[in-house]
């Protein structure tokens, strides 16, 4: 008897050498087998009679042979079969290639189903290599069939004979993991109908039923794992801090803070002194001053006896914080270090001492703070600044070192809200939807390549007041290679400095080059020995020139909407008019509605919403930025109304059973989803 976990050479036709290549496409028992889900569909259903085909779509005919068929070798290694089927309107013309075995399988009188694209013309059609089987065996044409990813040494018909073989042998097996109310009050099918019908649907409503079933259960168990993550948080004690007078630190400030920000920090205060660290995210456009919220955060916790570290991605951004932030908090009795790759050995021997100690209150740095040899008195709190790559599992690692610190993180990448609520499900959420009073507008215009002439001159006029710019330019792939990043860059940089602005500083910046090397360029372009910053998007996120008062970024089409709104962010942070130009030659409608909306709107939120309305969240989702398990089924960018409904059946599945001791298979599937282990659930 099979079961799921039997292993996949149970199959018939899976040797060896099969099963090593089902095994690359993570397919290795028949469990496996029946959850490998078909990337598309084929629709062999349309029956037409030969005298209704229709040249270029595909149709099943039933004919009958009306001749024996004739082989002839066209060359070496080519031959071809030619026969001829007829039903009661006409004839079909039918040539197979290479498949000489053809001609002792067709004989005069059988009775065929022929499945393929219609060709020639309507009174004298043919189709070419069609697919065949007897009349009346239905197994692969009549219906819709699946079409699966491949890889070599695997085809679709051994695929799907495989999966045939699988269901046959154990579907009845595949546990029904969501609740028997769960399954009546949203309106799913049984898991057994879902994973036939996902496999081989025998309608259009069946395929649907069975995709909203398990995508549902997708995005459940994903509500599911990130709620026990966050509450499992409500087990671990913080350091519990005691209430603190933040008026030294307001009237310290040369500004007075948003009503954003004091909400942010209100959250915060309330976060460091109940009872469970926190894990808070600070999410907010560009310039909306995330960085004041966390230095009153490390406030809090530094007058709390606290020691805190904040993270920063590169060096350049962690000296740009311990600049801004060791000025103001230094006189308010925190003392401040600076800690990177770069700080003398000597140095950095005395910094920890102080760490030690306990004597320093604040360390800025780079993922080198986290490095076993860099110990902390008592590390109580730290901040990660732009930290959008910082995963769901990196954040429990992080949690579980043992003194489960509190945890703030900042990210400028605004993510529409309902994603959010699946990215950082684990999370608080504090949102700054409001910029400081008296930034300016940034002007964004689009237009087409056959305005550079006028680009070029308006740059230059900006340059002559003493401003600086950047520039986009775009990843250009040369006969179908990948396109290389260091070439674009450099051979546009090379361009402008030659043709263009043979007067200007110009310098290139890319992804290729090493850190120290980009830091270098970062620094010469902030200190203004640089007046043309040539990149691709890897432009160093977060970096503040306020000088820099143009944006220009060119086929503007190929970057998302939500990419264009942080490429922009990179100007208007000084007190200079600055401009954002969109150069695009794509007439496309979805590329004008991107353009116009940019143009139209500065809101981060708002962009990102039309980022995935209009591409769907793959972005989001499809890179793995964020830790979470890819999704197989689930299509968030139409699948939203699903996601809410997910969110509410976890949401009270969690409210009546906590810790799913009710619901063992349920758990035993989150726990495998986020590879937690027993106990971090209990
Ligand atoms: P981001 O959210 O992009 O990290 P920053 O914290 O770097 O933004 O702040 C951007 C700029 O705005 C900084 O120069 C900062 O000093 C300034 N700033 C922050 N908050 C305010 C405020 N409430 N009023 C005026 N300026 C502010
Ligand atoms: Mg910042």
């Amino acid at each position: 008897m099979a079961t799921l976990n039997t292993d996949i050479r149970y199959i018939k036709g899976v040797g060896e050498a099969r099963a090593k290549s089902l095994a690359k496409l993570g397919i290795t028992d028949l469990r496996s087998l029946l959850s490998y889900f078909p990337r598309a569909y084929d629709d062999r259903r349309a029956y037409k009679k030969i005298a209704d085909l229709i040249p270029g779509e595909n149709a099943c005919v039933c004919a009958v042979i009306a001749g024996e068929p004739k082989l002839s070798r066209i060359r070496k290694g080519l031959d071809l079969i030619k026969l001829r089927a007829v039903d009661e309107t006409g004839a079909l013309e039918l040539t197979y290639f290479n498949q000489s075995y053809l001609k002792n399988t067709f004989h005069t009188g059988d009775a065929y189903v022929f499945f393929g694209r219609a060709e020639g013309t309507p009174s004298r059609p043919q189709m070419t290599n069609p697919l065949f089987e007897r009349e009346g065996t239905y197994q692969i044409t009549g219906r819709i069939m699946p079409i699966y990813p491949l890889t070599a040494g695997i085809s679709q018909s051994m695929l799907y004979k495989a999966v045939e073989q699988g269901l046959a042998a154990c579907v009845d097996e595949l546990p029904d993991i969501l609740p028997e109310n769960v399954r009546l009050v949203y309106q799913l099918c049984h898991t057994r109908f879902a994973y036939e019908n996902i496999h081989f649907p025998t309608d259009d409503e069946a395929l649907s039923a069975a995709r909203r079933r398990l995508a549902f259960e997708e995005l459940f168990l994903l509500a599911l794992g990130l709620k026990l993550l966050r509450e499992r948080r409500t087990f671990v004690a913080g350091k519990q801090c005691k209430k603190v007078d933040l008026s030294p630190f307001f009237t310290s400030l040369p500004f007075s803070l948003t009503g954003a920000q004091r909400r942010a920090i209100g959250d915060i205060a309330r976060d460091l002194t109940g009872q469970r660290p926190m894990n808070r995210l600070v999410q907010g456009d560009v310039g909306s001053g995330k960085t004041m919220v966390a230095a009153a955060a490390i406030y809090m916790a530094a007058k709390n006896g606290l020691q805190c570290a904040l993270m920063a991605p590169t060096e350049i951004l962690a000296e740009q914080h311990y600049r801004s932030l060791a000025p103001l908090l230094e006189p308010l009795g925190i003392p401040c270090a600076l800690l990177t790759a770069s700080t003398k050995a000597k140095e950095r021997r005395a910094l920890n001492e102080r760490l030690r100690s306990g004597e320093l209150s604040l360390v800025i740095g780079t993922h080198a703070l986290l490095s076993p040899d860099v110990q902390y008195q008592n590390l109580g709190l730290v901040v990660t600044d732009e930290q959008h790559r910082f995963g769901v599992d990196q954040r429990a690692a992080l949690s579980a070192k043992g003194d489960d610190p509190h945890l703030l993180v900042m990210s400028a990448t605004p993510i529409p809200r309902t994603l959010a609520l699946m990215i950082y499900g684990d999370l608080d959420v504090s949102i700054l939807n409001e910029l400081p009073p008296g930034r300016q507008k940034i002007d964004t215009f689009a237009v087409p390549s056959s305005y550079h002439e006028r680009i070029y001159a308006f740059l230059r006029k900006l340059v002559a007041e003493g401003r600086q710019a950047y520039i986009v330019c775009p990843m250009v792939s040369e006969n179908d290679e990948l396109p290389d990043e260091r070439k674009a860059v450099t051979a546009h940089a090379e361009m402008l400095q030659k043709e263009v602005f043979p007067d200007l500083r110009i310098a290139p910046i890319h992804g290729k080059m090493k850190p120290k090397e980009k830091d270098a360029v970062m620094r010469a372009f902030a200190a203004h020995e640089i007046d043309v910053l040539v990149s691709t998007t890897v432009i160093e996120v977060g970096v503040d020139v306020p000088n820099a008062a143009l944006m220009l970024i060119e086929n503007a089409e190929c970057f998302g909407l939500s990419q264009l709104h942080q490429l922009r962010g990179r100007v208007g942070r000084g007190q200079h008019k600055s401009y954002c130009v969109l150069v695009s030659d794509n007439k496309g409608e979805e590329n004008k509605q991107r353009l116009k909306v940019m143009s139209s709107t500065s809101d981060g939120f708002a962009i990102a919403e039309e980022d995935l309305k209009l591409r769907g969240p793959g972005d989001f989702f499809g890179s793995r930025q964020h830790g979470l398990p890819s999704l197989r089924v689930a299509d968030l960018s139409c699948d939203l109304s699903l996601l809410h409904e997910t969110q509410s059946a976890a949401e009270q599945l969690l409210a009546a059973d906590p810790a799913l001791k009710n619901h063992p298979l349920l758990k035993a599937r989150v726990e495998l989803l986020f590879e937690l282990n027993a106990d971090a659930m209990n």
